[in-house]
């Protein structure tokens, strides 16, 4: 299938839009509105980067997920991104090279992920993608209360279905929460 207005970042690894919610297991439809996240390791060495984790989320779900946070870390989080965040026309213009919230180039992190929303086959309206690099994922993770931190470990025993070893580098991303 032809698709041109989901980036390329956000497609899955054939190349097609995502086609079911991680979490409840529900097909995507035309109007479904969704989020897609998906987590790369750099290999600098290899001059490569390789894609650890990639999924997609229907809204009721991510309402669902955010509603399991402890109130203390969604306020930490909040606070972090507002203090962080600085959208200017050029960060939203390289959205894909720099985190959001450390400005640091994606290529000089160990990983990084891309996070977007969707609805109706395109980038969701007023919303944007955008990037997030280690240094800032460790800032906020370190942020949340501990049942926060179980409650994401539990999530990437749950869903996540690759190697061990790449478990454990999902496992201090607060990767689920966008
Ligand atoms: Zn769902």
């Amino acid at each position: 299938m032809e698709n041109n207005i989901i980036p390329q970042e956000f497609l899955n690894e054939e190349g097609e839009p995502m086609g079911a919610c991680l979490m409840c297991g529900e097909k995507f439809r035309e109007d479904s509105v969704y989020t897609v996240t998906k987590v790369y390791k750099n290999y600098p060495r290899l001059d490569s980067c390789q894609l650890l984790f990639e999924h997609a989320v229907c809204l009721d779900c991510v309402e669902k997920t955010k509603g399991s946070l402890s109130e203390a870390s969604k306020q930490a989080l909040e606070e972090y991104q507002q203090a962080n965040v600085t959208v200017t026309p050029e960060a939203l213009e390289r959205w894909s090279e720099c985190c959001l919230f450390s400005g640091i180039r994606l290529a000089d992190e160990e990983e990084y992920a891309y996070y977007g929303i969707f609805g109706g086959g395109q980038i969701m309206e007023g919303t944007f993608p955008f990037a997030v690099g280690q240094t800032a994922m460790e800032e906020m993770y370190a942020l949340l209360s501990a049942s926060t931190k179980e409650f994401l470990d539990n999530f990437i025993d749950k869903h996540f279905s690759g190697p061990p070893e790449w478990k454990e580098l999902m496992k201090d991303s607060p990767v689920v929460l966008f």
